[in-house]
């Protein structure tokens, strides 16, 4: 019998992921992506294996302070004016899934990935020689001022319940893990299970490369504009150029690109572009051995091999606004206030589409109409984290196995 094929497209972090783990069962794995090099969020993100982040964002409350951050032309959220009716329905949904009884709900779904990231991260990294990438010294958040501390209460109550691990730090308790680290932070809080990585390009290409080389899977360019075909034996998409292909399941994991992907299956999604930006600086001046998290004004920096990069923002302006790299250099001069001898000169700008759900959980699962083509996108903030897990749950769909974890709640019928 001959083997069964698979065809994944998207050769960012989470469709690479998938490739391993289909090709880790055997199966002859081909990656379609228009530029299967060039820049994706996965190259530039800010690396954090954020686990413990099992809260949504939108949660009871965070409607009064939206209205402050919009009104900051380069604070941690915007949106474009000429996006914003498009927005609206993406928008209505994620304040409904801000009500306390959906915050618990999806809390434990995504608590239920995040919990066995570890469990399918490290085995492909060890696989594909990356495991050099894996930084496990966990992450800081720090606070300025005592209220806001206090006001993150119930949020690090929560993660506590959901099995994260959290010590609470005085300023200078933080200062000793961190030395770099401004008088002004006054309270902190460790959380040992977050990890980074060295720097994610490096980590994409490595995984590229690995599959290419030791596992046979080819790497095609073609941008996917949909299905031909999909009966209960294979799926076909075709490529603008008019090529075709055929397997005998389709992965979708083509970021914030998907939903226009799973439209013309049929299948409704609300997936934004939520824009992040960031600067790395090569030569910072200032030396940090864990992500940093600035819980007030919504930035963090990570120490890379490349050098250290602070990035934040959330920005929702359609996938073809052009980026403002104004908010890139403005994270920096926020940086400077919390790093007094941060070098800012000589950074890269970068800006990424995050691919967001308004309830903050990916799409995981079989398209409603075809059960061969399967989604694998809509990761948001946690697309690094979670991209091993979203692979070995596609490999286990793929394989017939029994569901490892309640699959429901990241069903594409959620939105249908
Ligand atoms: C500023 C920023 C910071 C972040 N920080 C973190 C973090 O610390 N930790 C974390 O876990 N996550 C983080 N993320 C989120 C994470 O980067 C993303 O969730 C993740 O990279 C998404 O990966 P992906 O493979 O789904 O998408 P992408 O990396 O965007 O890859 C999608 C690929 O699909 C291809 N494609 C799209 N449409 C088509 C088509 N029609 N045909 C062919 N190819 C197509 C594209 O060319 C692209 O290569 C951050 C994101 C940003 C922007």
């Amino acid at each position: 019998m001959s083997a069964q094929s698979a065809i994944v497209i998207g050769a960012g972090v989470v469709g690479l992921s998938t490739a391993f783990h289909l090709a880790a069962e055997d199966l002859t794995v081909t990656v379609v992506d228009r530029d299967p090099l060039g820049d994706k969020a996965s190259f530039g993100n800010a690396a954090g294996i954020a686990v413990t982040e099992v809260v949504p964002a939108s949660v009871p409350g965070l409607a009064l302070k939206i209205p402050g951050w919009l009104l900051d032309p380069l604070g941690p959220l915007a949106v474009r004016p000429a996006h914003a009716l498009k927005l609206l329905p993406w928008l209505w949904a994620f304040s409904r899934a801000g009500r306390p009884e959906e915050v618990e709900r999806i809390g434990a779904a995504l608590s239920a990935l995040n919990s066995r990231v570890y469990d399918d991260l490290e085995p492909m990294l060890d696989a594909c020689g990356l495991s050099g990438e894996l930084q496990r010294r966990g992450a800081l958040t720090v606070y300025e001022s005592e209220k806001a501390f206090r006001n993150d209460a119930e949020e690090w109550s929560f993660k506590r319940r959901h099995g994260i691990e959290v010590r609470a730090l005085s300023g200078d308790e933080a200062r000793e893990f961190e030395p770099a680290l401004s008088p002004v932070i006054t309270n902190a809080i460790l959380t040992p299970q977050w990890s980074h990585i060295n720097d994610p390009k490096a980590l994409v290409d490595g995984l590229r490369s690995w599959l290419m080389r030791e596992r046979g899977v080819q790497i095609l360019t073609g941008e996917v504009r949909g299905f031909v075909t999909q009966d209960s034996q294979r799926a076909t998409l075709y490529c603008e150029d008019g090529r075709e292909f055929s397997g005998d399941f389709v992965v979708v994991a083509a970021g914030a690109w998907s939903g226009v992907l799973a439209q013309t299956l049929g299948d409704r999604v609300l997936l934004e572009s939520e824009r992040g930006y960031n600067t790395t600086l090569p030569e910072p001046g200032v030396e940090i051995s864990r992500e940093i998290i600035f819980a007030e004004r919504k930035f963090v920096a990570t120490p890379l091999s490349i050098g250290l990069r602070i990035g934040g923002a959330a920005e929702f302006g359609g996938l073809d606004a052009v980026a403002n790299y104004k908010r890139s250099e403005a994270l920096v001069s926020l940086a400077s206030r919390y790093f007094p001898k941060l070098n800012p000169r000589g950074g890269t700008a970068w800006a990424g589409h995050r691919p967001a759900t308004p309830d903050s959980l990916p799409v995981i699962g079989r398209a409603r109409r075809c059960p061969n083509v399967i989604y694998a996108f809509g990761h948001g903030h946690l697309g690094l984290t979670q991209a091993a897990t979203t692979g070995r749950i596609v490999a286990d769909l793929v394989k017939g196995r029994p569901d490892s974890i309640n699959l429901s709640p990241y069903s594409i019928s959620r939105f249908n």
